[in-house]
């Protein structure tokens, strides 16, 4: 079969290799002038099977009231708020019910150790190089109440088979002696011991370029204008490249468009669920690599991230909720630079922090929307939320067997 596939993301490129590999001939469309350059550009890094938990889970809620109206709350709903927003917070709201949580709790991590077995499968077989780190990743809790839901959390996860183990403070420096100045303040930590970190980015870089040498036809600064359908069938897609419109068809058709996934298939009468929640990102060149972590880090209490590439170190987190705007606002990147310098001060050069922000394209219950459309030749493979770096290998393997018409190997509610 002759697939398109829109959008050169984590998702468009991983989705690219799976269906090639799977013996399809393959042309993917982007926008940009190379791949991963929108929201798969600089995220966390991290490759976080040990988090499977959604944001709407049944203490939401409260922790969003707690933060309302604080200027560096970790999740901020700007106001006034549009149509789409509202009900996708309302939807959200419904995710955050005890039983919703647990289903999506367990759908995202069979998900999520599934793709970090098709990673580490597709890393050996073709020597990818991407700044990867099989080191976990530790979570610290700096509140009693928050180290007590990661105890809960790691019965989940040892319930499902994926490693991940409860430290002490000390533990938790023995596992990175970068954080020994911030010992005292540690409640504990939980570390994810097959979780991984790298530069996506960098991989989806070097995935492309195999794609490419597989076979795979790659189309930049094409932009898709719209989705054409013929009764129950898409009979082509219209790009605009170098100023010229042109309809281009295929046997069948895959969106892994991120957050304009949802605007994109709009017309056709599909409604995604997808919402774009901007993050931030501030990638920092170390001066003192000694004094920075390489374990990648999840800080609970304050939602903030970091992982190693080389002589590199990201940081990012935040949510906001302000539509499709990717304006840095300077108070959440001083607020990333703040932490680094609470727990890693005079380890990196000031003159040169990277700051960049992302759309997560968002799912109410965080759950991706992997599989079938309505339309018989159209599938998804998108809203990725905050793990599409985690579910970005397993999620293309398992559209690849849908679009082959084979049932994907792991247990997932897929369409
Ligand atoms: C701050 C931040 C930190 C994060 N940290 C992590 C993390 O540590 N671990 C993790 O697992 N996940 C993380 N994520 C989430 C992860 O980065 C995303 O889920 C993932 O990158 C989404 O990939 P995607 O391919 O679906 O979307 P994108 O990367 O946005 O790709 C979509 C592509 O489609 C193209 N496109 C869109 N519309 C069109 C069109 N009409 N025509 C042609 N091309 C089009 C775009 O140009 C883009 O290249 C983080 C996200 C953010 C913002």
């Amino acid at each position: 079969m002759h697939i398109l596939i829109v959008g050169a993301g984590l998702a468009g490129v991983c989705s690219a290799w799976y269906l090639r590999t799977a013996g399809h001939t393959v042309t993917i469309i982007e926008r940009e002038e190379a791949p991963a350059l929108e929201t798969s550009f600089a995220n966390g890094g991290q490759i976080s099977i040990s988090h499977p938990e959604p944001w709407s889970n049944p203490a939401a809620p409260m922790t969003i009231l707690r933060w309302l109206g604080r200027k560096d709350a970790p999740l901020l709903f700007r106001w006034p708020a549009e149509a789409a927003r509202i009900h996708w917070g309302l939807q959200f709201l419904r995710e955050c019910l005890p039983a919703r949580t647990h289903r999506n709790t367990l759908a995202i991590a069979h998900l999520a150790a599934y793709s970090g077995n098709c990673l580490r499968a597709l890393r050996e077989a073709n020597g990818l190089q991407y700044d990867s780190l099989s080191r976990g990743v530790l979570h610290l809790y700096f509140a009693k109440e928050n180290y007590r839901h990661g105890e809960t959390q790691q019965k989940v996860l040892q319930g499902l088979g994926i490693g991940a183990r409860m430290l002490t403070p000390s533990e938790c420096v023995d596992t990175e002696p970068s954080l020994a100045r911030m010992e005292t303040q540690l409640v504990g930590g939980m570390l994810g011991t097959e979780d991984e970190s790298g530069n996506a980015q960098r991989f989806a870089t070097e995935l492309a370029k195999r794609c490419a040498e597989a076979g795979v036809e790659f189309l930049f600064n094409a932009h898709v204008e719209r989705i054409v359908s013929i009764d129950n069938r898409i009979s082509g897609v219209e790009i605009r490249q170098h100023g010229q419109h042109e309809i281009l068809a295929a046997d069948a058709y895959v969106v892994t468009a991120g957050s304009y996934s949802a605007p994109l298939v709009r017309p056709l009468g599909e409604r995604l669920p997808i919402y774009p929640v901007k993050g931030y990102s501030a990638t920092l060149q170390l001066t003192e690599p000694s004094k920075a972590p390489t374990v990648s880090l999840t800080d609970e209490s304050r939602r903030i991230v970091c992982s190693r590439f080389g002589d590199q170190l990201r940081v990012a987190g935040t949510a906001e909720l302000n539509g499709y705007n990717t304006e840095l606002d300077p108070e959440r990147c001083a607020a990333l630079l703040n932490w680094v310098d609470t727990f890693f001060p005079n380890s990196y050069d000031p003159q040169e922090p990277h700051f960049w922000a992302g759309l997560r394209p968002t799912t109410p219950s965080n759950l991706p929307i992997i599989g079938h459309s309505r339309f018989g030749n159209l599938y998804y493979n998108t809203g990725h939320g905050t793990l599409g770096w985690t579910l970005a290998c397993g999620s293309a393997q398992a559209l690849a067997d849908i679009v082959s018409g084979k049932k994907p190997q792991v247990e997932y509610p897929f369409q």
